[in-house]
C-alpha cells in the first residue's frame, strides 16, 4: 500500500479529532460544533474557508499556482437519532445520537487532505473541499446547491467517498453507473364508510381495499418495469382502526419506492397512482394519494469514475479496487452528480475487528448502534483523495459540454 508519508505521520492527531467528533454527534443541519471545529482546523492550517452555505456547510478553499482548473471533494458532518451502544472512551456523550455511518471518519479524511494539500501544495488550480450537513435524509447537499456552491466555486467535477463495512480495510470499490438508488416516499389514505363489522354491507370496509393494494403493487414490479432494470416497493405502514367490532372510514398506507433511473421511477410511480385510485373506484372508496421524491439515484459517470479507479490502484493494487455493486440504499451526493461529473466510491471499513474494548455486541455496520469508525482508514483515504485532487488538475481537461 503506497501511503503518503505525511498522512501516516499526521494520522494518530487526526484520529484525535475524529475521536472528539464522534464523542459529540450533532444531527441534520445543527452541525454547529462540529462545523466550529472543521473550521478552526482549517484556519490553524491556514486554509481560507466559506461558511454557512446550507446552514452549517464548510467550504475550504486550496489554490495553488496560476491554472482555472477546479475540483471538488466532499465528506459529509451528519450524525444519526441513534442510541449508542458502545461504552468506550470516545463513545457519543449525546443520548440518542450517535456518528452511526461513520461521517465522523469522513468528515476527518477530508480535513486529513485539507492539511497535507495546503501544506505541500503539489498541484496547479483550485482543490474545494466541501464539509456538508445533513446528508441523513435532510437533503444537505441539495441545501449547498441550491445557495449556490456550484456557482461560488465553480469546479469541473465533484468525488465523493462513503465508508463501507464487510469490505476489507484496504479496499476501494467504485464503477461507473449507478452507486445507490433513489429514494422515494409514499402515503396513501383509503377512505370508505365506517360502520358495524357485523353488518359490512352498511360501509364501504377500507381494509380489505388496503390487501389488495399492496399485493398488486408488487405486479408492477414483476409485471410491469423490465425484469433487468432494478426497483423496490416496500409498504411499510399500514394504519387503520381501533376496534374489534368497528369497520374503520380510512386506512392509510406508507411506504418507500427505490431505483437506479428516472425512467423507472416515473413508471412505478404513475402505476402505483393508477392502481390506488382505481382500485380505490372499483371498491368506492376514495383516495388520496401523495408521492415525494426525496433522493434522486447516485450515478458515477464513466470518465471520473474510471480515473478514481486508476488513482486507487496505484495506491492499494488494482486487485483491491473492486467492482462496485449498487445498492438501493440512497445518498444525497447524488444532487452533486446531478449537476456535475464525479463519483461516488466506497472505503472497506473492514469486519469490526477495528473497535476498541467495550464495543457495543451488535455488528459494525452502518447504522447499527454498535458501529464504529476505522481509524486505520484516515492515512489511506485521506491519501486517495489528495491523489485524486493532484492527478486530476495534472490530467486532460474534459471538453466543454461532453461532462452530464
Ligand atoms: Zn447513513
Ligand atoms: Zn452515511
Amino acid at each position: 500500500m503506497k501511503l503518503i508519508d505525511s498522512l501516516v505521520t499526521q494520522a494518530a492527531g487526526i484520529a484525535a479529532v475524529r475521536r472528539d467528533l464522534h464523542a459529540h454527534p450533532e444531527l441534520c443541519f445543527q452541525e454547529v460544533r462540529t462545523a466550529d471545529v472543521v473550521a478552526a482546523k482549517l484556519t490553524e492550517w491556514g486554509i481560507p474557508i466559506h461558511r454557512g452555505l446550507g446552514t452549517t456547510g464548510v467550504v475550504a478553499i486550496v489554490k495553488n499556482g496560476s491554472s482555472p482548473r477546479a475540483v471538488g471533494l466532499r465528506a459529509d458532518m451528519d450524525a444519526l437519532p441513534v442510541t449508542e451502544l458502545n461504552t468506550f472512551a470516545h463513545a457519543s456523550q449525546h443520548a440518542g445520537k450517535m456518528h452511526a455511518c461513520g461521517h465522523d471518519g469522513h468528515t476527518s479524511m477530508l480535513l486529513a487532505a485539507a492539511q497535507h494539500l495546503a501544506k505541500h501544495r503539489n498541484f496547479d488550480g483550485t482543490v474545494y473541499l466541501i464539509f456538508q450537513p445533513a446528508e441523513e435524509g435532510g437533503g444537505g447537499a441539495r441545501e449547498m446547491i441550491k445557495e449556490g456552491l456550484f456557482e461560488q466555486f465553480p469546479m469541473e467535477a465533484v468525488f465523493g467517498m462513503h465508508n463501507w463495512p464487510g469490505m476489507k480495510a484496504g479496499q476501494f470499490a467504485v464503477s461507473p453507473g449507478p452507486a445507490m438508488a433513489s429514494s422515494n416516499e409514499f402515503a396513501i389514505t383509503i377512505r370508505g364508510k365506517g360502520g358495524h363489522a357485523a353488518l359490512p354491507h352498511t360501509g364501504i370496509d377500507p381494509v380489505p381495499i388496503a390487501c389488495e393494494m399492496v399485493q398488486a403493487f408488487q405486479t408492477i414490479i414483476t409485471r410491469n418495469k423490465k425484469p433487468t432494470d432494478a426497483g423496490v416497493i416496500s409498504v411499510t405502514m399500514i394504519h387503520a382502526g381501533e376496534a374489534n367490532n368497528v369497520i374503520p372510514d380510512s386506512c392509510e398506507l406508507k411506504g418507500t419506492v427505490r431505483t437506479f433511473t428516472l425512467e423507472v421511477l416515473d413508471l412505478i410511480e404513475a402505476r402505483m397512482k393508477k392502481i390506488a385510485e382505481h382500485l380505490c373506484a372499483a371498491h368506492e372508496a376514495e383516495c388520496e394519494f401523495r408521492f415525494h421524491r426525496n433522493y434522486p439515484p447516485t450515478i458515477n459517470t464513466a470518465a471520473e469514475a474510471n480515473f478514481a479507479r486508476r488513482v486507487m490502484a496505484e495506491i492499494v493494487g488494482a486487485e483491491n479496487v473492486l467492482v462496485q455493486e449498487p445498492a438501493m440504499t440512497a445518498e444525497d451526493f447524488a444532487f452533486m452528480l446531478q449537476a456535475k461529473p464525479g463519483a461516488y466510491a466506497f472505503i472497506g471499513n473492514g469486519d469490526g475487528s477495528h473497535r476498541d474494548m467495550h464495543h457495543g455486541g451488535g455488528p459494525c455496520m452502518l447504522h447499527n448502534a454498535s458501529y464504529d469508525f476505522n481509524d486505520d482508514l484516515i492515512p489511506l483515504g485521506a491519501t486517495c483523495w489528495v491523489q485524486l485532487a493532484e492527478q486530476f488538475l495534472q490530467g486532460p481537461k474534459a471538453p466543454e459540454g461532453t461532462a452530464a
